[in-house]
């Protein structure tokens, strides 16, 4: 999770500091996964388009918008936090109108809301975030209805990667997850909307597509009838883009099809992040995952087998109801059996309309946390000894800037990158060729090829 206090990164300084006099003008506050960033870069675009100018956060801007995360107790916090501190503000005389949309308003009752902060002017939930733009067009203006005209985009990761949103909601209701009941079921964007919202991040400047959804390999099921996501990468592969990276793969749904298409196209990266969570069956069934560890070690000797270069990315989650420190071993060893890049560990987290809430064996907060260091040490101990096998490799690197850079087998934002030592002259976005010099810890060192 991460907190965005939003600037616009390709806007010009016109857009970011001379707030409109007539149409006012918004700040943006982001909080959460790279799927609501998609969410808050199109309503800011939207906002844009009806002649208000984005502004920085304090800047006495005629509105300001918090986008909110709430999927386990540790977002609603961090939410709380932030609508404690703007609506105090709000009621200091230094916030005109407060908005605050998505994943929170979606999990609690509009009513209770209200009388909990009545200083908010208005909440809408992830399925009502279209109509932000007209909901304040009628708060702040009293009209019912403001024009769109052609603004220049807005978008609010660097220029060079772009996130796409492939689908909402999620049908899978694993036992542990809040999503289903706050997005809703899964529902498809058609293809058409996805390839032209990629060509259109490719004319911004984008040369990394990252495909978010709740499920991405569900897409397609509700249009096709069974899910489709090869058909979509290979569409998608087709356009002049370098590396598409397919995120939240849900591992019962991987078939030979998305194999095949990974190993048919050069630009869909040799990086897949797949969310296994654990590899105890007896967990893996209370979870819900459908499916078990046996399936799993198939799935990556399949790909091992036809791939040998993929690596992949996976989140864990310790100390689900019933597990134990022998299950913790278990997960232990298959970290260090299967070739995890990148490992993300979260504890179990409390949330009282899951399924998993009335499972016994619920575990406590120290044995938690105990177990996560558990996992992350081991886990960093392998990658020790698997970085040290990258010294001397010569990689495609894309320059973040700020002397860092990464290869396909980062993501932006989640994963580690590389540190640069002749970094120059190097051009953020740019691809370059590096070799690797040293490995220590998570952190690699590299050299720009001259
Ligand atoms: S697939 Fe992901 S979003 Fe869907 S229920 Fe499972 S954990 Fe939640």
């Amino acid at each position: 999770m991460y907190k965005n206090h939003l600037l616009p990164y390709t806007t010009s300084m016109t857009d970011t500091n001379s707030p409109s006099k007539d149409k006012g003008s918004f700040s943006f506050i982001s909080l959460g996964c790279a799927r609501t960033l998609v969410d808050s870069e199109h309503m800011v675009n939207d906002l844009k388009s009806a002649g208000m100018s984005m502004v920085p956060e304090g800047s006495n801007e005629t509105v300001t918008i918090l986008n909110t995360c709430s999927f386990i107790q540790a977002a609603i916090d961090e939410t709380e936090t932030n609508i404690k501190d703007l609506t105090q503000r709000k009621k200091d005389g230094h916030i005109k109108h407060l908005a605050v949309v998505g994943c929170y308003p979606s999990r609690f009752k509009k009513g209770e809301l209200n009388l909990k902060y009545p200083e908010v002017d208005l909440w809408l939930t992830t399925q009502e975030q279209s109509q932000l733009k007209p909901r304040l067009t009628e708060l702040l203006f009293q009209k019912k209805f403001m024009p769109s005209t052609p603004v220049k985009y807005t978008k609010l990761t660097p220029s060079h990667y772009s996130y796409i949103k492939i689908s909402e909601g999620c049908n899978n209701w694993c036992a542990f997850c809040t999503i289903p009941k706050i997005r809703g079921e899964h529902t498809s964007i058609p293809l058409e909307t996805i390839i032209k919202e990629a060509k259109d991040q490719i004319s911004y400047g984008a040369k990394e597509l990252l495909l978010v959804a709740e499920d991405t390999t569900a897409w397609g099921e509700d249009i096709y009838g069974k899910p489709s996501f090869h058909l979509l990468l290979d569409e998608l592969a087709k356009l002049p883009i370098k590396w598409i990276r397919p995120m939240y793969i849900f591992p019962s749904r991987v078939d030979s099809d998305l194999l095949n298409v990974i190993k048919k196209h050069d630009n869909i990266t040799n990086y897949i992040d797949m969310p296994i969570q654990h590899a105890s069956d007896h967990l893996l069934t209370s979870m819900n995952r459908r499916h078990d560890k046996a399936y799993l070690e198939q799935l990556f000797k399949d790909f091992q087998a036809e791939i040998p270069e993929l690596q992949w990315r996976t989140s864990l989650i310790a100390g689900f109801p019933g597990e134990t420190e022998e299950d913790v071993d278990e997960l232990i060893q298959f970290l260090h059996d299967y070739p995890f890049a990148q490992v993300g560990c979260f504890g179990y987290s409390y949330e009282k309309e899951t399924r998993s809430a009335r499972m016994e064996g619920q575990v406590d907060a120290a044995t938690i946390q105990s177990r996560i260091e558990r996992i992350m040490t081991a886990q960093l101990k392998l990658v020790e000894e698997r970085n040290q096998d990258k010294v001397g490799q010569t990689l495609e690197i894309i320059y973040e800037g700020n002397q860092t850079a990464r290869s396909q087998f980062e993501s932006p934002e989640v994963d580690g990158s590389i540190l640069i030592e002749n970094h120059e002259n190097l051009i953020p976005g740019q691809f370059y060729q590096a070799t690797i010099t040293s490995a220590k810890g998570y952190d690699l060192k590299a050299t720009v090829n001259v």
